[in-house]
């Protein structure tokens, strides 16, 4: 037994600056200057149980409204980097979306889910579990970039492979998700408890089916590796195909082979690879059940 207390683990700040600029343009100029992007804040008031110091100055993005709107384009949504995953739980749109939709809706918990946004499930780098990635990858979503030279593009696998040394004053300011016609998509997840804890894997299914058959698919995983990624070989395994509950095992154990188990204190990198061919089932069950 020790009879004085632990030292803190990590350097607290005597203070810590907040800025909130009310335009993109303020925004880019504040994260330029040093800044760091504060969004919903979830992951960043964290910072201590990773044992990580907070940053000196946040720059918080709640009052540029832009950041919070749906624009409906041809063939695609976009959408804003502060939407909330309860926001885009409730967003009616194409069933394209519906493993973003789902995804978000069992994210976590209610007070987290009212707050944690887009932008900021995207931006934490070091966050394998979350689970808008794996759904944005299956669904072929890029990223909206704002910076000091300007707008930009890049696919979602392009960015999250080169998150950690992006350009300062960079901002992710919408999510282009296409939607095609006669696509459909679905996410699964599997916790320790149950609930909405962090995923121990999760599994994002994106199909687009002629007469039953499968045309085109994406699958992608998360919380498997560190971060989240497509498995190219699960969903040609899926092309050509009926979809049903053997096919769909049969594409999860490639899903398998095609990742390297993550260790972890929730689980053994041998067991998130196991459960992926039950969860590509699942999300196959869902999407034949809302077809018919
Ligand atoms: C108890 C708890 C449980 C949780 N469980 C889950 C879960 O099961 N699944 C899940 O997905 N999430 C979960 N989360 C939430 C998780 O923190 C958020 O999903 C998300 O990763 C953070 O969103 P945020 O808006 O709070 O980001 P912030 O904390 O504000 O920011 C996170 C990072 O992204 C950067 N960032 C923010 N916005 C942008 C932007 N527009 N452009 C570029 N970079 C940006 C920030 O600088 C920071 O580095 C949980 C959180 C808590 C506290």
């Amino acid at each position: 037994m020790t009879t004085t207390a632990d030292p803190p683990r990590v350097q607290t700040r005597a203070t810590i600056e907040l800025r909130r600029p009310a335009s993109l343009s303020e925004a880019v100029g504040e994260l330029q200057a040093g800044g760091t992007a504060l969004a919903g804040g979830t992951w960043i008031m964290r910072a201590a149980h990773r044992d990580e110091a907070f940053d000196a100055v946040y720059v918080a993005l709640d009052r540029i409204a832009e950041l919070r709107a749906v624009q409906e384009r041809d063939g695609a949504v976009a959408l804003g980097a502060l939407l909330t995953h309860d926001e885009l739980a409730a967003y009616d749109g194409s069933p394209a979306l519906g493993a973003l939709a789902t995804a978000a809706a069992r994210s976590a918990f209610p007070a987290i889910r009212s707050t944690a946004t887009l932008g900021g499930n995207i931006g934490a780098v070091g966050f394998a579990e979350a689970d808008l990635v794996p759904a944005l990858l299956a669904l072929g979503a890029s990223v909206e970039l704002v910076s000091p030279q300007g707008e930009s593009t890049a696919s979602l696998e392009t960015y999250l492979a080169s998150r950690g040394q992006r350009p300062a004053g960079e901002l992710i300011a919408r999510v282009v998700v296409p939607t095609p016609a006669g696509a459909s998509s679905a996410f699964e997840r599997l916790t320790v408890l149950g609930g909405g804890e962090y995923s121990v894997a999760n599994l994002a299914l994106s199909v687009t089916l002629q007469d039953g058959v499968v045309r085109a698919a994406r699958v992608a995983v998360g919380s498997v590796e560190e971060v989240a990624r497509l498995c190219p070989a699960a969903a040609e395994a899926l092309v050509g195909e009926r979809l049903d509950a053997a096919v769909a095992e049969r594409a999860g154990k490639v899903a398998a082979q095609e990742c390297t188990g993550r260790e972890g204190l929730d689980a053994p990198g041998w067991y998130r690879l196991a459960v992926l061919p039950a969860l590509l089932r699942r999300a196959t069950s869902r999407l034949i059940e809302e077809a018919s």
